[in-house]
C-alpha cells in the first residue's frame, strides 16, 4: 500500500531527511505536499523532484515567488500558517510530517490531529506549549502520533512490549559542546562554538538548544505527554557517545534500552515505516569499534535550562509555553550576537517569574501566553 504523505518543514534537517527515506522507498510513498518557511530555492526544487500537488510557504512574499517560478507546473501554492494549516489537514494525506521548528508548528499540528491524521512528530516545542491540547484531541479523534525526536522513538519501541510496571523513563543526553565547562568558560562562548554540536547535525535552534540543555528539558515535558508519566518518573542521564537513545526501568529492576548509531534517518524511518521495519543500507551499530560507553550526571548548576524545564512542566497549564516562547527569543537573540550564553536562562527565568499561570488553558490563553512572554524576553534584554 502507498502511504501519502506532506512534509511540513520539507527545507529543515529534518524534513530533508524524510525525503532522503522516502527515496530508499519510493515505491511505498506519494508525496501529495510539502511546506517550507523561507527557503524557495530548495523548496522549489523538491517541487519539481516530488510532484506535490500543493505546497506552502509561510513568508507570503516568498510564496508569491515560488507561485512565479512554478508557473509551469499543475501545483498550488499556499501562503502563511493558514497555507501550512491547509495541508495539515488535507483530506487525501495520511500522514503529516511535522518538521517545521518552534511553536508556529501548533496549530498545523492540532489541524491534522482534529482530522484525524497520523502524525509523525519532529517539532518538540509543539507539545510543550500544547501539549495538553494536542493529546486530548488525538484521544477523541484516533489520531496516531509517532514520535519521530531519538528519544521518544527509542522509549516508545522500549515500551512496545511491557507498558505496566514502569519506574522511569531513562532519557539519554548527549551533553553538548559545552559538557564540563565551567561558568567562566560559558560566559564567553560565541554562537559558532555553539552550533557544532559533536554528534549530530540538526538545525540551528536545536543545535543551541542542545548545547544549553533547554533541547533535554523541552524533551522532558514532551515525554510527560508523549507517554504520559509524571515528571518524578522521568530522569535524565548523560551518555556524551550518544549510542543508548533512551531507556526504560522497570519495577522489577530491569531496564530495557534502544541502542542505534545516531543517525536520525533510523528514527525517520521507524515513525514511516510503523508497523513495520524496513530494510535499510545505511552503517549500522559495531560494537567492536564502539571502545567504551559512559554516563553521567547532568550539571544543572552550569546548564539550568534543564531544571527550569521541570519547574515549567510541574507548574503546568500556561508556564511550559512561556517557558518555550522565552527560550525561543533568547535563543535567536544568542545567535544574533545580542546576548551571552548564561543570559538565555537567566531570561527565561525573569520572564517565567513574571507569568500569571492559567491552569488548563485553552488555545487562546497558550498563544497569549506565548505573545506575552516574547514581548517581556525582547524588553528584558534591552
Ligand atoms: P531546521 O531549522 O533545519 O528546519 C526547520 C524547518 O521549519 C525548515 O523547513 C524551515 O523552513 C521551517 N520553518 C522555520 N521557521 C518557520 C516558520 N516560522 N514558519 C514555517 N516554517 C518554518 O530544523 P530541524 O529540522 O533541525 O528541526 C525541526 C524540528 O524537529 C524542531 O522542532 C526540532 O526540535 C525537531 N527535531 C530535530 C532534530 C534534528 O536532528 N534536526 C532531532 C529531533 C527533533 P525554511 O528553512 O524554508 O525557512
Ligand atoms: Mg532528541
Amino acid at each position: 500500500m502507498i502511504k501519502k504523505v506532506a512534509i511540513l518543514g520539507s527545507t529543515g534537517s529534518i524534513g530533508q531527511q524524510t525525503l532522503e527515506v522516502i527515496d530508499l522507498f519510493s515505491e511505498k510513498f506519494q508525496v501529495l505536499a510539502l511546506a517550507g518557511g523561507r527557503n524557495i530555492e530548495l523548496l522549489e526544487e523538491q517541487t519539481r523532484k516530488y510532484r506535490p500537488g500543493i505546497v506552502a510557504v509561510m513568508d507570503p512574499e516568498r510564496a508569491r515567488e515560488l507561485r512565479l517560478r512554478l508557473g509551469d507546473l499543475p501545483v498550488k501554492v499556499l501562503e502563511g500558517l493558514e497555507g501550512l494549516c491547509e495541508i495539515a489537514r488535507l483530506s487525501q494525506v495520511e500522514i503529516v510530517v511535522m518538521a517545521v521548528s518552534g511553536v508556529v508548528g501548533l496549530l498545523p499540528t492540532l489541524e491534522a490531529v482534529n482530522a484525524g491524521k497520523t502524525v509523525a512528530l519532529a517539532n518538540k516545542e509543539t507539545l510543550v506549549a500544547g501539549g495538553s491540547l494536542v493529546m486530548r484531541a488525538a484521544r477523541e479523534k484516533g489520531a496516531i502520533i509517532l514520535p519521530v525526536d531519538s528519544e521518544h522513538s527509542a522509549i516508545f519501541q522500549c515500551l512496545l512490549r511491557d507498558r505496566e510496571g514502569i519506574s522511569s523513563l531513562l532519557l539519554t543526553a548527549s551533553g553538548g559542546p559545552f559538557r564540563g565547562y565551567t561558568k567562566e568558560q560559558l560566559r564567553r562562548v560565541t554562537p559558532r562554538e555553539a552550533l557544532r554540536h559533536p554528534n549530530w547535525e540538526m538545525g540551528r535552534k536545536i543545535t543551541i538548544d542542545s548545547a544549553t540543555l533547554m533541547n533535554k528539558g523541552l524533551e522532558v515535558i514532551e515525554a510527560r505527554w508523549l507517554f504520559d508519566v509524571d515528571y518524578d518518573k522521568i530522569q535524565v542521564v548523560v551518555h556524551p557517545q550518544s549510542i543508548i537513545h533512551s531507556m526504560v526501568s522497570y519495577i522489577d529492576g530491569s531496564v530495557i534500552a534502544y541502542m542505534s548509531v545516531p543517525d536520525m534517518r533510523i528514527p525517520i524511518q521507524y515513525a514511516l515505516s510503523w508497523p513495520e521495519r524496513w530494510n535499510n543500507n545505511w552503517p549500522k551499530l559495531d560494537f567492536f569499534a564502539l571502545r567504551e560507553i559512559t554516563f553521567e550526571e547532568p550539571n544543572v548548576k552550569n546548564f539550568p535550562c534543564l531544571d527550569l524545564a521541570y519547574q515549567a512542566g510541574r507548574i503546568g497549564g500556561t508556564m511550559p509555553a512561556v517557558l518555550n516562547a522565552a527560550n525561543e527569543v533568547a535563543v535567536k537573540l544568542f545567535l544574533q550576537n545580542k546576548i551571552g550564553f548564561l543570559e538565555i536562562p537567566r531570561l527565561i527565568e525573569e520572564t517565567m517569574g513574571h507569568h500569571q499561570v492559567i491552569s488548563n488553558p485553552d488555545l487562546g490563553d497558550i498563544l497569549e501566553s506565548d505573545q506575552e512572554a516574547r514581548q517581556r524576553v525582547k524588553a528584558l534584554a534591552k
